[in-house]
């Protein structure tokens, strides 16, 4: 089982977890930021962290990895290599989740619902409940980074725990000191 030190260092090595002032897509302002995109870039680290993550789950059964995109896509991709099963994904449609593509899940089924950043867990709940409605069991919750900083109401596999503190910009300390705050690119945790 990997470390969570050694899940930390790669993410520092891939320059993924900035430090700084940054302005997130929530409209919050933090001093921390995570890309995972750039240590998922490296294919033979996704592999390697995915293959934990399906670790956790090896002796569930699973028949199905779902994720949302875009951020959940490779996770899901190769956690469900490593489990020898199925990896499909919900988009956003008209403000909703949904399957598209052709993707489908049996009644029936057993499904794990996996993501790159947790940070409020919305998006994983919401795939959780598309996929419930067509008749699959979800019976787990799995991520890189859980960056949520509190405990969750349902049972969260992750990798590697941070606690990002987030600051409303009118009672951010960096925004009162004058330092000029970057918005980084999409995907933003
Ligand atoms: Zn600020």
């Amino acid at each position: 089982m990997i470390k969570e030190a050694d899940v930390l260092k790669i993410f520092e090595d891939s320059n993924a977890l900035l430090n700084g002032h940054f302005l997130l897509s929530s409209g919050l302002h933090s001093d921390r930021y995570l890309q995972c995109a750039l240590v998922l870039q490296h294919a033979g680290i996704a592999s390697r962290l995915c293959g934990e993550i399906a670790e956790k789950f090896r002796d569930d059964a699973v028949d199905v990895v779902v994720s949302p995109a875009i951020g959940g896509i490779v996770v899901g991709q190769e956690v469900a290599r490593a489990l020898k099963c199925r990896a499909i994904f919900c988009e956003k449609e008209n403000g909703k989740m949904v399957l598209r593509r052709g993707f489908s899940v049996e009644k029936g089924s057993r499904a794990i619902v996996v993501e790159d950043v947790i940070t409020t867990g919305g998006s994983i709940m919401r795939v959780a409940d598309t996929v419930r409605n067509e008749g699959a069991d979800v019976i787990g919750y799995g991520c890189i980074v859980d960056r949520s900083g509190e405990e969750q109401d349902f049972e969260l596999k992750s990798l590697l725990k941070i606690h990002v503190k987030t600051y409303k910009p009118q009672e951010c300390p960096m925004c009162a000191k004058g330092v000029a705050f970057r918005k980084p690119g999409s995907s933003a945790p």
